[in-house]
């Protein structure tokens, strides 16, 4: 969704003494380095046949247009963690606000004047999300109305993403992995942004 740079060579995310105090972080960089991972091949398979990604920094009207975005249980402790501890002070404050008054249904509380506050730590869905040729029109969701411009994950790469939030869920040795890949456990996780209740968050700030 909105806020992409245009896709460069992805970097893992990189804040070693908070990574070295929450282990569960690693698992959320790893899983968001691999997404990015597959992103980038899947952008540059589609630029190679003449595709031009549309997605930029400061777009942001699929923010807006869509209403179910999925979010894993990690992410959202990684949401949680990056407007608490790494977010500027002054957007958190600004951010607060929207979080408080979100109700259920409104459209993702974490897009601030048109940037996405939380880019570093989007959820996959939101990673996974590029539309290629022509911005979308305000209020177009474009994997209904042209699903032929938009993005189809690498499935290796979306899953490589699932893969390692594996471990956040005790499922850490190869064998429990794989059987909980065959049953989609990650996916079956999956609650909708827009429904969560983001005042919990808002009160964590003043904390
Ligand atoms: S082109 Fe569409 S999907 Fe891409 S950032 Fe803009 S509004 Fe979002
Ligand atoms: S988290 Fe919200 S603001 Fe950020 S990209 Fe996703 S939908 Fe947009």
């Amino acid at each position: 969704m909105s806020k992409k740079p245009a896709y460069g060579k992805p970097q893992r995310l990189k804040f070693p003494a908070e990574e070295a105090a929450n282990k569960w972080l690693g698992y959320a960089f790893d899983a968001y380095y691999r997404a990015d991972v597959g992103v980038a091949k899947g952008i540059e398979q589609a630029e190679r046949q003449g595709r031009k990604l549309a997605c930029a920094k400061g777009c942001s009207s699929c923010c807006k247009s869509h209403t179910t975005i999925p979010i894993f249980p990690l992410e959202m402790l990684g949401l949680y963690w990056y407007v608490s501890k790494i977010m500027p002070a002054d957007a958190r404050n600004r951010l607060k606000a929207q979080l408080a008054s979100h109700v259920p249904g409104n459209p993702c509380p974490f897009l601030l004047e048109g940037v996405c506050s939380v880019h570093p730590m989007r959820p996959l869905a939101c990673r996974h999300f590029n539309v290629f040729d022509q911005v979308c029109a305000e209020g177009e969701d474009a994997f209904h109305t042209r699903r032929e411009d938009v993005l189809t994950p690498i499935k290796y790469h979306q899953d490589a993403a699932y893969a390692a939030m594996l471990p956040f869920h005790g499922f850490t040795t190869p064998a429990q992995q794989q059987v909980a890949m065959q049953h989609r456990y990650i996916q079956q996780q999956a609650q909708v942004l827009q429904e969560m209740d983001w005042a919990h968050l808002a009160a964590r700030i003043d904390e």
